[in-house]
């Protein structure tokens, strides 16, 4: 933890954003002192900025006093990101909230970065334009937190992920200086790529203020499918048959049985038919030939792979039910009162059948349940392991299995977390990925922004 603050320092805090802006009251504290992860570590205070001028102000301060800085989005992080670990400051981004613009001419929209993912979704898609990246927690999730953590969803099949839309920062560093990367203009070589060294920074390199996002064209058409395979076996096979037909759905999800029993308890919505062991949910958008022709393709792979049904979602609502479903596979795996251990480990995209056989390996050697659903198009499947946190011994052979899992994904040339990052959850498991050489390098470029460690201190590297 850090040193008591300074009554100066606080005082100086409150001059710059306000009294009420500036909290220490327990309910605050507890508020900000979590994130999705669910393992709280309160600050000392939270601050409430509303404008570039005053995070500037707010950083050169900490960095004075040597006082942790913990920028924080919506707080829907999965790997503890936000949790200031080492107390200190939580900067609590909320009010900078708005959409600067939507430039309909150069295809590009600049917001503060508390604005939320569908919000901004919504706003372009009013105008014809559409921004892609649509994590599950789109409805709560800020732009910010999604830039810190470079988020995918399921459309990164076929339009990538947040980095492929981040065209220019604003940022303030540790010192308090505001710097400006990239420009408006989607081509730009000039000098080091920083705008892209930021994304996925988690917070530990610089607070960023405003975001220029790419947009694009908002695609004419869609239709949606739910297709259901009496094995998981069949329904990675599809994936497989989807992938080799070089078919393009914007969206491949993969749902197993043990996420679909609780996906139908908490919702009360049955998206799988009675025998349904794995559930396709597969999307196409674009221009209607298209969507018909890639619908068909998406059919007949099923089909080769044994479908047992293929559904098309039948109106708006329909499909509407069946993404809220996909979305709220998390929470209900959550509601089923197990600890849910959730890695969103990625590998090469033909090698899920592997990742999968790898899944059954670990169940049967360490005798756990495991949910594993997700994006199955980009080799992304999010493993949870379901344990009962009041069996020590349980909990023993979960963290054996986390780190065989870890293991066997590195075996297949993936990675340990696809979208969710380190933060402090992770930081035991990165040097089984990154090497010393690597892990230095990133240290000093650490160093470089942050000399004094004031930004998000204790977060990625172990
Ligand atoms: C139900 C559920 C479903 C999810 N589904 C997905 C999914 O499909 N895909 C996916 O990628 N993630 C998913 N997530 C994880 C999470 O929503 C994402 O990581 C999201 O991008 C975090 O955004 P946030 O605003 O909540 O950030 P926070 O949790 O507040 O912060 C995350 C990190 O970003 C940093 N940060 C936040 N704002 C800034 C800023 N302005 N400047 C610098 N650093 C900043 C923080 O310091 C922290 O390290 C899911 C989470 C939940 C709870």
């Amino acid at each position: 933890m850090s040193l008591p603050l300074l009554d100066s320092f606080v005082a100086a805090l409150r001059e710059v954003v306000g009294r009420e802006y500036v909290r220490s009251d327990a309910s605050s504290l507890t508020t900000y002192g979590q994130d999705a992860l669910l393992q709280p570590c309160p600050p000392d205070l939270v601050v409430f900025p509303s404008n570039t001028a005053e995070v500037s102000r707010i950083a050169a301060l900490c960095n004075e006093q040597r006082v942790p800085l913990v920028v924080r989005g919506a707080g829907t992080g999965y790997t503890g990101g936000a949790v200031p670990t080492a107390g200190g400051v939580v900067l609590s981004m909320e009010r900078l909230n708005r959409i600067l613009e939507i430039d309909q001419e150069n295809l590009l929209a600049v917001v503060e970065p508390n604005v939320i993912t569908a919000d901004l979704q919504r706003a372009v898609e009013r105008v014809g334009l559409f921004y892609p990246p649509d994590p599950a927690s789109l409805e709560q999730s800020s732009l910010g937190g999604n830039v810190a953590e470079c988020a995918g969803g399921p459309r990164a099949f076929k339009y990538g992920t947040t980095k492929r839309y981040v065209l220019a920062l604003e940022a303030v560093l540790a010192n308090g200086e505001v710097v400006r990367t990239g420009s408006k203009a989607v081509k730009n070589v000039v000098g080091y790529d920083l705008t892209q060294l930021l994304v996925g920074s988690e917070g530990t390199l610089a607070i960023i203020t405003k975001i220029t996002l790419r947009l694009v064209p908002k695609p004419p058409d869609r239709a949606t499918v739910a297709a259901a395979f009496a094995t998981i076996k069949d329904a990675v096979d599809a994936v497989t048959a989807l992938i080799e037909r070089r078919a393009v759905p914007a969206a491949i999800e993969l749902i197993d049985e043990e996420s679909l029993v609780a996906a139908a308890l908490h919702s009360g919505v049955q998206v799988a038919p009675p025998g349904a062991k794995a559930l396709l949910i597969v999307e196409c958008d674009g221009i209607p030939a298209a969507v018909q022709d890639e619908l068909s393709l998406v059919v007949r792979a099923c089909e080769t792979a044994g479908v047992m049904s293929v559904r098309r979602a039948s109106s708006e609502a329909d499909r509407a039910e069946l993404w809220a479903v996909r979305r709220q596979i998390s929470l209900a795996l959550r509601a089923t009162g197990l600890l849910k251990l959730n890695h969103d480990v990625v590998v090469p995209r033909g090698r899920v059948p592997q990742l999968y056989d790898a899944v059954e390996e670990l169940r049967q050697q360490f005798g756990l349940r495991i949910a594993a659903f997700g994006h199955a198009g980009d080799g992304n499947i999010h493993v949870n392991l379901m344990v009962d946190r009041k069996n020590p011994d349980e909990l023993s052979r979960a963290k054996a299995a986390e780190r065989a899992l870890f293991e066997r994904v590195l075996a297949l040339e993936g990675s340990i977390s696809g979208e969710h990052g380190i933060g402090y959850a992770k930081k035991p498991y990165i040097a089984m990925e990154l090497s010393d050489e690597v892990l230095a390098l990133m240290r000093r470029v650490k160093t470089a922004f942050d000399p004094n460690n004031i930004l998000n201190p204790g977060k990625i590297f172990p």
